[in-house]
């Protein structure tokens, strides 16, 4: 199967966007630190801790994690991925596409 690479330029995020993430991870790294001492002092239910690390958890990723949409060079079907990816599968014509990340 033929290959395809595709340079895609990082956008740059608003302003409000990037201060919206901060926020984001602040929440996620407390409730991290609060899962983490009430699991320690055995203050709340093991539960209750869990529950909390795993939002604080989802949190912080979503923080950390970018989205941005690609076009395939094949179908010109729009995908979205996250900038982690470097390798990406079309939905639509099954065609493998590498992508090649660069700073704006
Ligand atoms: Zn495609």
């Amino acid at each position: 199967m033929e290959h395809q690479d595709v340079v895609i330029i990082k956008k740059k995020l608003p302003f409000s966007l990037l201060i919206g993430k901060g926020i984001m991870a602040l929440i996620g790294l407390s409730g991290v630190v609060f899962g983490i001492m009430l699991a320690a002092t055995q203050q709340g239910s093991m539960v209750q801790a869990f529950m909390i690390l795993m939002v604080a958890i989802i949190s912080l990723g979503i923080s950390l994690l970018r989205v941005q949409t690609v076009t395939c060079p094949s179908c010109q079907s729009k995908a979205t991925i996250h900038t982690l990816t470097v390798d990406f599968e079309c939905r639509r014509c099954l065609k493998p596409t590498s992508i090649k990340w660069e700073k704006p």
